[in-house]
């Protein structure tokens, strides 16, 4: 089974806003938050080293445009970046305050760019997950079977507004399109987990993403996490977390079934992205 990291920000130093590699610095074991980005994302190769130092097989990368918060990382960046290999599966954004037409961007990302999903972040560009102005493009990543990644769950970056992160907003989603794929990263981190629990259970084609949760708190924070392993998927938010490989092993260490743990480090992911 391969392991799959369904978040890694693939965002530049450059990309970034100055205050974040600021904040990255308590995460980088020693050296600047700039050396290590550009490490790892200066070529894909050097990403592709990283994984292999990590132990991950494949990575979602993901696009960012979030002026107000972290910064801006194109959709036809990242998509040529990873075309220097299967591994790196690149994911489109789009922001509904800032891109003009959000349904012609997303079938171009993935027609002409090959992206494979859509990250949204509703906290950091401040819209509800059930706005009206993104059922166009809900419907449109439906009709194509492109997943959608929301953020949910809270943040503490500085312009992040808390509320449109609560995952109760995204059962409208999952009613309303009854066949799309709807990832919730971070399983609502913080305030709402027992929403996030409820509606993976609840609706057939809704996923728990554990991005950012300490692996040794999933069985507090989610009791029953067993019973739902064909829900949950594993991600490590790289470059906030740069010891994926420790949590690897400590989701690895969880009294749970070796099935379950193989499942949710990158059997479910490798399903829903079609990877063999
Ligand atoms: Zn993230």
């Amino acid at each position: 089974m391969p392991v799959v990291d369904f978040h890694f920000h693939v965002t530049t130093a450059d990309e970034y806003a100055p205050w974040l590699l600021e904040w990255l610095r308590p995460a980088m074991k020693k050296g600047e938050p700039a050396e290590h980005l550009h490490r790892v994302l200066d070529t894909p190769q050097g990403m592709l080293e990283y994984l292999d130092e990590q132990g991950i097989d494949y990575a979602v990368c993901l696009a960012e445009t979030n002026p107000l918060t972290t910064g801006v990382s194109p959709n036809d960046r990242v998509a040529t970046f990873c075309q220097a290999s299967r591994r790196l599966i690149p994911f489109a954004n789009i922001n509904p305050y800032v891109t003009p037409n959000p349904v012609a961007e997303l079938t171009r990302c993935v027609t002409e760019l090959g992206h494979k999903g859509l990250k949204l972040y509703p906290v950091y560009q401040h819209f509800y997950p059930n706005d009206r102005r993104l059922y166009p493009v809900y419907a449109r990543a439906q009709e194509m079977g492109v997943p959608i990644m929301f953020h949910t769950g809270s943040s503490t970056f500085p312009g992040a507004r808390l509320k449109y992160g609560d995952p109760l907003y995204l059962d409208d989603v999952a009613v309303d399109f009854p066949r799309l794929t709807i990832i919730m990263a971070h399983s609502g981190r913080g305030f709402w987990y027992d929403r996030a629990f409820f509606l993976a259970r609840l609706h057939e084609h809704v996923y728990m993403e554990i991005t950012g949760l300490p692996p040794q708190k999933l069985l507090v924070y989610f009791p029953d996490l067993e019973k739902l392993a064909d829900k949950v998927i594993f991600g490590s938010d790289w470059p906030a977390v740069t010891d994926i490989a420790g949590n690897i092993a400590a989701i690895r260490r969880l009294p749970l079934a070796e099935e379950a743990k193989d499942k949710i480090l990158g059997g479910n992911a490798a399903r829903l992205l079609g990877l063999s």
